[in-house]
């Protein structure tokens, strides 16, 4: 007999609820524990997962596989090449282990809802135990709801403020879970193959080159060591001057700890709970400004998977708000292409692209200055951004990237109003002054002046000695001013057709 917990997007020992309650299960059955992990590449393809994300997973896999195997603890990793058999081969995997009781951590997107409600089918019929508990979010979905009409919140504030108030009232839920104990020595004898089994390497369909490993590899360490370490430095160093540096992204000035927490090598849990023994009160919404502005981002990753749980039809393509369903957008080719290469003209966009296209990350402002540029400046539908990030970042969330996106092209829960246009000059300047971040990846701007009206914020349309023109740096796609009030005539008029 055997107890086994399925690892999915939380690769990780340390405060891990589905994992310790497998142990805990193991332990009081007196029989061992399995982890098992599978490699599925047609869910890496429909969830458009980009390759630097799967690397970023398997390498992870490495590290959560010696760290079990310290513990007596096998980690199993089989790649199972159609998604659909996933139920049915894990069932047929506990029946050759002797498995009476399955444990994972519950995701809320709708294929893995369904994935997992097969599951449940097939463990029913053979008679499995399948528990999925609640583990990503600090405060599960459906544990707040408005006080005035009993339903999920669709506004950041009043949700924000139900959130503080729940953890303020049940700080026990801050508490870390505890790492799985030792396996019965037995286990190493009984499981033998499964500690020896190898991690796959990336299936073909999510391949890096040989250059792009080097890259991301030595840029971003894997897993839950690694993320904890960061939270620490984050913490002990940086958390105190969030609040002013959060939104100039030439500095190391927010956690970069998305990584970590898409994969769940890191748990949003822990990230508060230290946050918490780091503050001068055990309130959410009190104490150190700084520490209280970090807590409230960290909560933004949980609005947007409650509003995914509840709004489940987001996954499929569609606008939170059907409202703006009907804007009629540009498909122009050439500027999206332009817009993915970082060659736009408007040197803050093409600095955050370049940095996404270099490193599978980009700092939030940039996010969301290059979001409102697509889908208003462009015009370009904003699904095809979310697209693009999805298939490019190493911290790829869906519910985080849909609600970012929703919340740039104003057509998502809580968002920007669509009349609220970013000019991307004004973003540059306010927030790269001295254009320290444009600089750094886009270096045919590198000796242009920055500063308030400088030329490294906008080359062609002041004083710049041709500089950018010399070092082949474009000319803007668009007029931003001819942009702007062209997106807010289509918006209008979808809104009308409404
Ligand atoms: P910090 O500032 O240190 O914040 C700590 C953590 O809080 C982050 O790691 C993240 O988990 C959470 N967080 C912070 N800001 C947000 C936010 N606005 N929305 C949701 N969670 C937040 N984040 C992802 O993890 N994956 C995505 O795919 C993703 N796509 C985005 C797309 C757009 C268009 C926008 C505007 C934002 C997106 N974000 C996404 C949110 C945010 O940009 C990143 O989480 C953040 O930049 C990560 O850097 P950090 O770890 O240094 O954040």
């Amino acid at each position: 007999n055997a107890v086994v917990h399925w690892f999915k997007c939380d690769l990780r020992t340390r405060d891990n609820k589905g994992l310790h309650l497998a142990s805990e299960k193991a332990k009081s059955a007196g029989v061992p524990l399995i982890a098992m992990y599978l490699v599925s590449p047609q869910d890496f393809q429909a969830h458009l997962t980009s390759p630097a994300r799967v690397d970023f997973i398997l390498r992870s896999l490495e590290v959560l596989k010696a760290d079990l195997s310290e513990l007596d603890i096998p980690l199993y990793v089989e790649t199972v090449e159609k998604r659909k058999q996933i139920p049915h081969r894990i069932v047929e995997l506990c029946e050759k282990w002797g498995v009476s009781h399955i444990f994972c951590n519950t995701e809320y997107e709708v294929d893995e809802l369904r994935r997992e409600a097969a599951l449940t089918r097939n463990c029913l019929q053979r008679g499995i135990a399948f528990a999925t508990v609640p583990d990503t979010c600090v405060v599960s979905p459906g544990e707040l709801s408005s006080k005035g009409t009993g339903s999920q919140f669709a506004v950041y504030s009043p949700w924000f403020r139900a959130w503080c108030a729940y953890l303020n009232s049940h700080q026990s839920d801050l508490n870390e879970y505890p790492r799985p104990e030792k396996n019965p020595i037995s286990a190493r004898e009984c499981f033998k193959d499964l500690f020896e089994c190898p991690i796959p390497s990336a299936p073909p369909n999510k391949q890096l080159s040989v250059e792009e490993k080097k890259r991301f590899r030595s840029m971003w360490p894997p897993g839950e060591h690694e993320a904890a370490q960061r939270l620490q430095k984050f913490i002990s160093q940086r958390i105190n001057k969030y609040s002013e540096s959060r939104n100039l992204p030439a500095g190391n000035s927010t956690a970069v700890i998305s990584v970590h927490l898409a994969s769940g090598t890191l748990a949003a849990r822990t990230c508060i709970g230290e946050a918490r023994n780091a503050n001068t009160s055990k309130s959410m919404d009190a104490g150190n400004p700084n520490i209280m502005s970090w807590i409230s981002e960290i909560a933004w990753r949980d609005f947007y998977k409650h509003v995914l749980a509840h709004w489940p039809y987001i996954c499929m393509s569609k606008s939170f708000k059907p409202e703006y369903t009907d804007i009629h957008w540009e498909y122009n080719a050439e500027h999206f292409q332009a817009w993915t290469e970082g060659k736009t003209g408007y040197p803050i966009v093409d600095a955050a692209m370049r940095q996404l296209n270099h490193t599978g990350y980009m700092h939030n402002r940039c996010r969301m200055i290059v979001a409102s540029f697509l889908s208003k400046d462009l015009l370009i539908d904003w699904r095809m951004g979310e697209r693009y990030f999805m298939e490019h970042l190493i911290d790829g969330d869906f519910a985080s990237n849909n609600g970012g996106w929703g919340f740039s092209s104003s057509t998502g829960v809580d968002p920007q109003p669509y009349f609220r246009i970013f000019n991307p000059l004004l973003q540059s300047e306010k927030f790269d002054l001295d254009g320290a971040y444009i600089k750094k990846w886009v270096p045919e701007l590198r000796d242009l002046k920055g500063g308030k009206n400088g030329p490294v914020h906008d080359p062609y349309g002041r004083k710049a000695d041709n500089v950018a023109e010399k070092n082949g740096y474009p000319r803007p796609v668009v007029e931003h001013k001819f942009a702007r009030d062209r997106a807010l005539a289509r918006y209008k008029e979808g809104l009308g057709r409404a």
